[in-house]
């Protein structure tokens, strides 16, 4: 199934949706990364989570979300935002890419264990003005819930929220998630009854491996509840780093630093932590950027 978000609000039943499916973006993740396979469920929840709220966002905003914790993963980001009105662009990473752990009791990856106790921020970032940011305690760690608390208690929505990875030793089968949120004015049973049927509801990934498009999730949650205003969404990894960010951020090691970095090596790289990228600049243009602070 080719990776895709669709949107849908059912005001009769007093919820919208959001469905996705991630596979190839999570695939690009673990292979620009080289994560783990435990890291690549932790980033790849995390970034789809990141996917499926930027279909609610609007222009120029941007989402991200960061997840701090003690575990062997020391931390994942993940962010998203709309590149255009068709397509979601979403990037993530883990601190410590290789942390591995066994599966737990369930035959699932331990993605609790990896990212530990912690906190989970979202920021939401847009065309002008301050970000707003909330943090709330891990949950769980396992994602979905700690993004389900967030929504919960941080932004007031009783949400239902699933994210999974389904991997095997030959790679990410399936990827994919859904977002379930009480429409404002809503009677609050109308998530007992969505969180009844999620728990019935087989395994989302099991469902994209065996076929299921986002259409056919958004509906599996839905149940026959009447769907209006489908929206359809590209979604894809991508990432927002230019030579012109990695500048900037050389500019703020100061002058001193960059001359004694020109005079040390012929060649000082800069890789985006995000996709890998790897940034090049010679001793002559880090002593051009050195310049320019003393022109300033
Ligand atoms: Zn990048």
């Amino acid at each position: 199934m080719p990776d895709l978000i669709i949107s849908a609000s059912a005001p009769g039943a007093g919820f919208s949706i959001v469905a996705a499916i991630t596979t190839d973006l999570v695939r690009e993740a673990q292979r620009r990364h080289g994560l783990s396979p435990t890291a690549t469920a932790a980033v790849g929840r995390l970034t789809t989570g990141a996917a499926l709220l930027a279909a609610g966002l609007k222009g120029k905003e941007r989402l991200s979300l960061q997840v701090a914790g003690d575990g062997p993963l020391r931390g994942v980001v993940s962010d998203a935002w709309l590149i255009d009105q068709e397509r979601v662009g979403a990037r993530g990473y883990a601190k410590n890419p290789q942390a591995d752990l066994p599966l737990n009791e369930r035959g699932k990856f331990d993605v609790a264990a990896a990212v530990g106790s912690g906190s989970l921020q979202v920021t939401k970032s847009f065309e002008v003005g301050q970000p707003y940011a909330g943090v709330v305690p891990l949950y769980s760690g396992e994602i979905a819930e700690d993004i389900a608390a967030y929504l919960v208690n941080s932004e007031q929505i009783p949400s239902i929220v699933a994210l999974g990875v389904l991997a095997d030793p030959d790679g990410i089968r399936a990827a994919g998630g859904l977002i379930a949120q009480l429409l404002p004015g809503a009677d609050e049973r109308a998530v007992a009854t969505l969180e009844e049927r999620a728990l019935s509801m087989p395994p989302i990934t099991k469902l994209i491996n065996e076929g299921s498009d986002a259409h056919a999730l958004l509906h599996a949650l839905a149940g026959g509840a009447e769907l209006r205003s489908h929206r359809t969404i590209d979604v894809q990894f991508s990432c927002r780093c230019t030579r012109e960010k990695v500048e900037a951020a050389l500019l703020g090691l100061g002058a001193d630093e960059l001359h004694k970095m020109a005079r040390e090596r012929t060649e000082t790289e800069a890789t985006c932590e995000f996709c890998k990228k790897m940034y090049v600049f010679t001793s002559d243009e880090v002593n051009e950027l050195a310049s320019r602070l003393k022109k300033a």
